[in-house]
């Protein structure tokens, strides 16, 4: 099974999402809870949330995607930016139980010269302040590109931070797969696809890998950017795009463009992939 969404405006609410979804032919999505700068979050209304489990599932729609606001940074110098993170975190994740079995994810955060020492133990120690909020939420790490001093480009660094957390059986703690940024960060899923996912499954395990953002890139391999292109029109190419939805080790894995689009552009994004999609 495809589940092939994009990032979508929560503005509306759930249901509107859903709607918007279903228009798209999409199957997924993925939203802010609150401003993406990390300001007051939406109301959660209970007819809202009824009406959007109506659409789920009528349409047959897979597990939906929450990304934790960009202002969000575990592993900041500064202390007050780390108990804003938790602070939100643990907010984002107790509003996540009004749409029950999704997914949760987040940047490790940016450790502004303090050094992976110092930043690896300051996002464990948020993760275990906030993860038993997440009682039927699954908790994912993003793969970063490396752009200044992003902890997460490295998948050691991603398995490193689940191996410390206090809670982290894979069905509480994975990763979402940005491969722009994975691109970016230097694993090549252009020309050694299959290498790079047996290196994600020696050191993070496959079964971690529970969301994929599907973004092709502005700027060539390696170059620890984070600059999202639509699909095709990047160093990744529409070729390699196809290959890598087609990539058995990744089927009935949702997956969400963050490719920058307005829904018209996702609609053409989502209908390409499809075609080219076996089931
Ligand atoms: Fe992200
Ligand atoms: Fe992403
Ligand atoms: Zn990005």
């Amino acid at each position: 099974m495809l589940y092939l969404g994009c990032h979508l405006s929560s503005a509306g609410g759930f249901a509107a999402m859903g709607k918007t979804a279903v228009k798209l032919k999409a199957n997924t999505f993925q939203f802010f809870l609150r401003n993406p700068r990390g300001g007051a979050a939406k109301d959660i209304k209970s007819e809202d949330i009824a009406e959007y489990k109506k659409i789920a599932s009528e349409n047959k729609f897979g597990k939906i995607l929450a990304h934790a606001p960009y202002t969000l940074n575990p592993c900041s110098k500064d202390a007050s930016t780390r108990e804003f993170a938790q602070n939100v975190f643990a907010d984002d994740l107790r509003r996540m139980e009004n749409i029950p079995g999704n997914l949760y994810n987040f940047h490790p955060g940016s450790h502004v010269g303090q050094g992976l020492e110092i930043a690896i133990p300051q996002i464990v120690e948020i993760l275990d302040a906030v993860m038993p909020e997440a009682k039927n939420t699954t908790v994912l790490l993003e793969t970063m590109s490396g752009k200044g001093s992003e902890v997460g480009s490295r998948f050691e660094e991603l398995a490193e931070i689940i191996a410390k957390a206090k809670i982290n059986a894979p069905e509480k703690l994975g990763v979402c797969l940005d491969t722009c940024h994975v691109y970016s960060a230097g694993y090549d899923i252009v020309n050694r696809l299959d290498e790079v996912l047996e290196e994600f499954d020696k050191i993070i395990g496959l079964n971690r890998l529970q969301a994929i953002h599907l973004n092709d890139s502005m700027t060539e391999f390696n170059s620890h950017k984070d600059r999202h292109e639509c699909l095709g029109k990047g160093s990744l190419g529409e070729d390699a795009i196809i290959r890598f939805v087609n990539h058995p080790a990744l089927k009935g894995i949702p997956i969400n463009l963050e490719t920058p689009n307005e829904l018209d552009g996702y609609a053409k994004e989502i209908e390409l992939l499809r075609k080219h999609y076996q089931e």
